[in-house]
């Protein structure tokens, strides 16, 4: 409920698929298909992703899926600004949880997002780089949404050679981790002399009161 989205969704669209996966796919934001079912990329856009997902040997049960918007934006509009940093610690948190080694992210928003940049995807997508994000290094691969890749035959053959590179990539394993902060030790509480009261026996004690 941190943005205007929770008044006008039907439910919340967290993600779905593999919460172990190496593999993660990171959306714009739920449809109408997926704000009715509660679940990602569940419309057109989804069966070409699982079209896409099997041509490389993978099905949506080995992956995690999920969106930069957890809440439907109304009439499909673009998110807005508030709205993605609204909701940017649930993204943030599910890929520290998931501990992806490879993360697509599918069109624009998503690529701006986790590129930090406003380069568009016609210029990014596949050319995987090392990134960290949050805690954790991934190799962050951007690739067209398949929305858009359903409605132009050029942005759909881009998508497919990209998509075929994916297991390259994962077969490199996720790249090395920054290390963690040195815990920094407690400083020793030095022993002070007991104070008179700290002192006496337990039955002298209840004797004061
Ligand atoms: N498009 C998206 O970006 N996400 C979905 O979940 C469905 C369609």
């Amino acid at each position: 409920m941190r943005c205007p989205l929770h008044q006008t969704r039907t439910q919340v669209v967290f993600g779905n698929g593999n919460a172990d996966a190496d593999l993660m796919f990171v959306g714009e934001a739920p449809g109408a298909n997926e704000d009715r079912m509660g679940l990602p990329f569940v419309g057109a856009a989804g069966k070409l992703l699982d079209q896409l997902l099997g041509e490389i040997g993978l099905e949506r049960k080995d992956v995690w899926v999920c969106n930069v918007l957890k809440c439907r934006p109304p009439d499909n509009r673009d998110p807005h600004p508030n709205e993605i940093d609204a909701c940017n610690g649930y993204l943030n948190r599910q890929i520290d949880l998931i501990e992806p080694s490879v993360i697509c992210t599918l069109g624009n928003f998503a690529t701006k997002l986790l590129r930090a940049d406003t380069t568009g995807i016609s210029r990014v997508h596949g050319q995987a780089e090392k990134r960290l994000i949050g805690a954790r290094a991934v190799r962050l691969y951007p690739l067209y949404h398949p929305a858009a890749a359903l409605y132009t035959p050029s942005t759909l053959t881009a998508l497919r050679a990209d998509f075929h590179r994916i297991p390259e990539l994962l077969a490199f394993g996720a790249p090395d981790q920054p290390r963690p902060l040195e815990e920094v030790p407690e400083p020793e509480e030095p022993e002070l002399p007991p104070t008179p009261e700290e002192d006496l026996e337990p039955a002298a004690q209840l004797g004061l009161f």
